[in-house]
């Protein structure tokens, strides 16, 4: 390869489609490309100053870390340069000619499924670099890497089918990026513009920029600075620079410590979670900082995985410079460092839940998933997250929900236990005969409507000592209550359930008389640790073989006229008196979810009208 004879590339297939689609329909942002750009340059500082803390042979150690951006409006063109790592030539070819990023595949993936998205949202994707070719017809990359003999070399590409690669001389460390601006975003080129964007988007930077030889932005470690002297607007624009966010943030946690561990932390709840909106699984976005150096962008197993909603910066000074991403995962100072930040996430969360619940109402519309997450997985939190949990139930009114903070102060004297019922909606539930007892006793009952709930609960267990208990569950004691109306003596209530077990045989474990009936003749119970109906259908839906014998505990309400009619349709029409027990079982189980199969109902169905209209 010389200065005379150019190397041809031609870009991988889907950066072109990237490109076609950068420049084509994410128009309408089009000035994001320099916060871009400056992040990029600013990236690439922040692994230089992590490389020298390792490193000795690093090129022009001395350089200073500053990011130098020039307007040209005669030459049209706008220049940015750095003074960071700088590529090689394979690394030019790999960095800006090929897709490395999953983000970006996603990201292609979601704008081909036909999401909207945000011009503003594209540096989410690791497309960042490609934006410049919104404004510029003609983009020239200078770079020089840090590693001592590393060629200059020059990428120039028009940003439509390739891309070539020239040695050059003369360049000092770092990248140079030349933008040769369309016509139509000349304004690019002047200087009062220019400005205006850099204090817009990239007052955060953590080095100077120069523009044009002057200082334009200020620099400072945010998070290392007292929360009395910084104002909403600029912990936004911190947020949305240094966290490469699009949205507003929604709740934020500052706070230093020094014990146990230094610590100085910023971290931001969003208001939009791009989970979704199908973007996929998030990366870790809180980064790990030691005294203002860039340890980890995306550190694994600093926060506990739920938290990937979550961004922004911990600093701790107390983090080795040298550690790497196969140590920070099961380093016991990252354990101990995510450990206390995640508790304080967690009491913001409980803080902001109280001082305004529309609020959290809100926030927990969207991010629940990552709270029940949490629950069913990080156990040293699950007991403070369980108390972010929102849902309704019996007491609240349709639409309202409370925690289980709500439902433990309006337990009843001697109440010990939680309980809940699983089903697809509140009318549902409301529907099913499990719940007669409970309101008909003043107890409350939580509804949990949404598919991961059970198994949540389950992980879950009990909450401040009190176990939850679902009331579909058989082993649910409850204290006798004076139920209104003539009941089947004791006697004849026996005699009935013996019938009724030797005519259902199998398909009942037991038959005893209830004290859960209030108005509904029969109940099916599932024994205490057999699997719910909705946890049978999801096993149905992933194995087709799954067979599973449902076998229920049969209750009998000895005051229903319907089973004081069958008692007396025993020795009176004892074909009858069959048919209708296991009509009524049936129904049973149709109230529970659990008749699996109902041509047997159907057949006695019709029997049954065949007898009542002859
Ligand atoms: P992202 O910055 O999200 O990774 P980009 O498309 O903006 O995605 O950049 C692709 C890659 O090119 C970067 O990951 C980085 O390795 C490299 N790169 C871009 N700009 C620079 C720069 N100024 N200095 C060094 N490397 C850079």
């Amino acid at each position: 390869m010389s200065e005379t004879t150019p190397e041809k590339h031609v870009f991988q297939a889907e950066i072109q489609q990237l490109l076609d689609l950068v420049v084509h329909s994410l128009y309408t942002d089009k000035e994001i490309f320099l916060r871009e750009l400056v992040s990029n340059a600013s990236d690439a500082m922040e692994k230089l100053r992590h490389i020298e803390a390792t490193e000795k042979n690093v090129h022009q150690p001395d350089l200073a870390l500053e990011i130098h951006i020039s307007t040209d409006e005669a030459a049209n063109t706008l220049t940015i340069a750095d003074s960071g790592i700088g590529m090689s030539h394979d690394e030019l070819v790999k960095n800006l000619g090929t897709i490395a990023h999953s983000g970006t595949k996603a990201f292609l993936k979601s704008v081909k499924e036909g999401n909207a998205v945000p011009g503003n949202m594209i540096g989410q994707f690791g497309v960042g670099f490609y934006s410049a070719f919104m404004v510029a017809d003609k983009v020239e990359v200078h770079s020089r890497s840090w590693h001592a003999d590393s060629p200059e070399l020059v990428w120039t590409s028009d940003g439509k089918s390739g891309y070539e690669i020239t040695e050059t001389t003369g360049l000092d460390r770092g990248s140079k990026l030349v933008l040769h601006l369309k016509d139509d975003c000349k304004e690019y080129a002047t200087e009062p513009r220019v400005k205006h964007l850099i204090e817009t988007y990239s007052n955060f930077v953590g080095f100077p920029i120069l523009l044009n030889g002057k200082r334009v932005n200020e620099v400072e470690a945010l998070w290392l600075k007292n929360k009395s002297e910084i104002s909403d607007e600029q912990y936004k624009a911190f947020y949305q620079f240094a966290c490469k966010a699009w949205d507003d943030p929604l709740y934020r946690l500052h706070f230093s410590a020094d014990a146990p561990l230094a610590i100085n932390a910023l971290v931001f709840a969003p208001s939009e979670n791009p989970e979704r909106m199908g973007f996929g699984k998030a990366e870790p976005a809180v980064a790990l900082y030691c005294r203002k150096v860039l340890i980890d962008p995306s550190p694994e197993g600093l926060l506990p995985d739920w938290m990937r909603f979550m961004k922004g910066v911990v600093d701790s000074a107390d983090i080795p410079l040298n550690i790497s991403r196969e140590t920070m995962q099961d380093s016991a100072l990252i354990r101990k460092l995510g450990g206390v930040i995640s508790k304080r996430v967690i009491r913001m969360f409980e803080k902001e839940a109280e001082a305004d619940p529309e609020k959290y109402r809100g926030f927990y519309r969207k991010f629940d998933r990552f709270l029940k997450e949490g629950v069913a997985t990080d156990h040293g939190n699950r007991e403070a997250l369980a108390k972010l949990l929102r849902f309704e139930s019996s007491m609240t009114d349709p639409g309202a929900v409370c925690g289980f903070a709500d439902y433990v102060s309006r337990m009843k004297d001697g109440q010990d236990t939680i309980y809940y019922l699983n089903g697809a909606s509140r009318d549902h539930i409301e529907s099913s005969p499990y719940l007669e007892a409970f309101n008909s006793r003043g107890l409350e009952v939580i509804y949990f409507t949404d598919a991961v709930d059970e198994y949540v609960v389950e992980s879950l267990g009990s909450f401040e000592g009190r176990k939850l208990v679902s009331i579909r569950n058989a082993d649910v004691e409850l204290e006798d209550r004076e139920n209104e109306g003539e009941a089947l003596s004791e006697e004849q209530t026996k005699a009935l359930c013996d019938f009724l077990k030797q005519e259902l045989g199998d398909r009942v474990v037991t038959v005893a008389a209830g004290k859960r009936l209030v108005d509904s003749p029969v109940l099916a119970l599932l024994p205490a640790d057999s699997m719910s109906p909705q946890m049978r259908q999801m096993m149905k839906a992933i194995d087709e073989n799954f067979k599973d014998e449902v076998k229920v505990e049969f209750e009998i309400n000895p005051r229903h006229p319907l089973v004081k009619q069958l008692a007396a349709a025993r020795d009176a029409n004892p074909d009858l008196a069959k048919l209708v027990s296991h009509q009524l079982l049936d129904n049973a189980l149709i109230s529970a979810g659990l008749l699996e199969d109902a041509r047997d109902t159907i057949r006695r169905m019709n029997e049954l009208m065949q007898k009542a209209l002859s």
